[in-house]
C-alpha cells in the first residue's frame, strides 16, 4: 500500500515530514527549480500567504491539483500525531478506553452532579434544565476533536485545558465557572491518528497546507513549523490502542481571560502517580 512513511507525521517536528515530501516533491520539480526557489524574495510575503502554493505550482512539472490528488491519496494510508486537549484527574481513562465523542446526555448529568454537589452553584438547580437548553450543543453531538499543532493549543484553544467541557463552560456562564479549575489537572493527550478515519475533505485540507508550508520550509528555512490552527473531527470512538501518550502543560494563555496566562497547579494526575510506583 503506497504511503509517505510508516511513521507517524508529528507537524511540529519538521525531521519526521519535511525530507519525507521533499524525497516525494524532488523528481516531480522542474529542472533548477530547487536552485530558483532559492533566490526567490519572499521577504514580504506572510507565513501562511497562499503565494508559497502557487511559488510551488510554478515550478512543477505538472498540475499543482494533479501533485496535490496524489498527496491526498498518500494521506489516506499515513499516521499523524495529533492532540486533545482536556482537564482531567486520570489521563488513564483514555488510555483503558481511547477518546470518546461528545454525549449531551453525559454531559448533561456531569453539569447537574456539580451544581447540587457545589453550594455556589446550587441556586442554579431551579432553572438549570432551561440553562441548558440554552446551549444546543448539536456542533459537538458524537464528535470528538483532536487538533495538529499543541503548540496552538495552549496558545490560543487552552479553555478545553483550564475548564474541560467548552459547552459546560457555558452553561455555568462567565462568573461561576470557578469550581472546573479545583478538579483535575490540564491535559494534552497524544494520539496517533489513522488519517483513514478522518475525512476526504479533512485529508484535502491537510494536502494543502503540507505543501504550502513545505515550500516555505524549502525556501526560507525557518527554525520553527508554522503555529497551526488545524482540526481533525471525528465521528466514532477512537480505540485506545491510538493513545500513545499525555502530558500536563504548565503554563497556558486562558482565551476566556484574554490571553492571561494561566499556570496548572499539578504537574501529574493519577495516572502519573501509578505509573511512577
Ligand atoms: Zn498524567
Amino acid at each position: 500500500m503506497p504511503h509517505l512513511s510508516s511513521e507517524p507525521l508529528v507537524w511540529h517536528h519538521p525531521a519526521t515530514w519535511i525530507p519525507i515530501l521533499t524525497n516525494w516533491l524532488s523528481p516531480q520539480l522542474r529542472v533548477g527549480a530547487e536552485g530558483r526557489l532559492q533566490l526567490i524574495d519572499t521577504e514580504k510575503w506572510y507565513d501562511d500567504d497562499s503565494e508559497w502554493t502557487q511559488l510551488l505550482a510554478s515550478e512543477l512539472q505538472t498540475e499543482f491539483d494533479d501533485v496535490k490528488e496524489d498527496l491526498i491519496d498518500l494521506l489516506e494510508h499515513q499516521i499523524v500525531r495529533c492532540y486533545h486537549g482536556c482537564r482531567t484527574e486520570d489521563a488513564g481513562t483514555y488510555f483503558r478506553e481511547g477518546l470518546h465523542f461528545h454525549r449531551r446526555e453525559k454531559l448533561e448529568a456531569r453539569v447537574r452532579n456539580l451544581v447540587e454537589s457545589d453550594a455556589r452553584l446550587q441556586w442554579m438547580l431551579p432553572k438549570l434544565a432551561e440553562r441548558m437548553a440554552e446551549f444546543p450543543s448539536t456542533v459537538d453531538e458524537h464528535r470528538c476533536f483532536l487538533v495538529l499543532d499543541d503548540r496552538d493549543m495552549i496558545d490560543n484553544a487552552a479553555h478545553y485545558l483550564i475548564y474541560g467541557s467548552e459547552w459546560i463552560c457555558s452553561v455555568l456562564g462567565y462568573g461561576f465557572r470557578a469550581p472546573l479549575v479545583e478538579k483535575g489537572v490540564p491535559t494534552i493527550i497524544e494520539v496517533d491518528l489513522p488519517l483513514s478515519r478522518t475525512s476526504p475533505g479533512l485529508r484535502r485540507q491537510l494536502a494543502s497546507l503540507l505543501l504550502r508550508e513545505w515550500t516555505r520550509q524549502f525556501v526560507r528555512k525557518p527554525t520553527e513549523v508554522l503555529l497551526q490552527d488545524f482540526t481533525f473531527v471525528l465521528h466514532e470512538v477512537l480505540p485506545a490502542k491510538f493513545i500513545m501518550d499525555h502530558y500536563h502543560p504548565l503554563k497556558m494563555k486562558d482565551p476566556l481571560e484574554r490571553g492571561a496566562l494561566y499556570r496548572s497547579p499539578r504537574e501529574t494526575c493519577l495516572y502519573c502517580d501509578e505509573s511512577d510506583v
